[in-house]
């Protein structure tokens, strides 16, 4: 079968779902002719759980319940600090990996 290549709106990509070769414009909600399969919908649920992880609020990493006296509450917001900044330099470091090289 010859496929000439256009550089035309209009591409094809092999079904996920069924394997079989549908058109595709490239659209988020482009949909197999075969069996209306939503072609790009495991990527954008990728994206999406990337994203949630991303920007998900890390917790603390010790629960402070307000009934330990001032000087370890101190304590445990400093441990919980450093994990904050921890926690943010890696997700960091992964939204550059996952960005820069995926
Ligand atoms: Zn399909």
């Amino acid at each position: 079968m010859e496929r000439d290549v256009k550089l035309s709106e209009t591409s094809e990509k092999i079904c996920p779902s069924c394997g079989q070769w549908t058109t595709w414009s490239k659209q988020p909600h482009d949909r197999c002719i075969h069996c209306g399969f939503e072609l790009m919908a495991e990527s954008i649920r990728k994206e999406e759980i990337r994203k949630e992880r991303f920007y998900r609020k890390p917790a603390g990493l010790i629960t402070i319940k307000g009934s330990e006296p001032a000087w370890l509450q101190a304590v445990y917001k400093g441990i919980n600090f450093v994990y904050f900044i921890f926690v943010g330099i890696m997700a960091a470091v992964v939204w550059f990996i996952t960005t820069v090289a995926g």
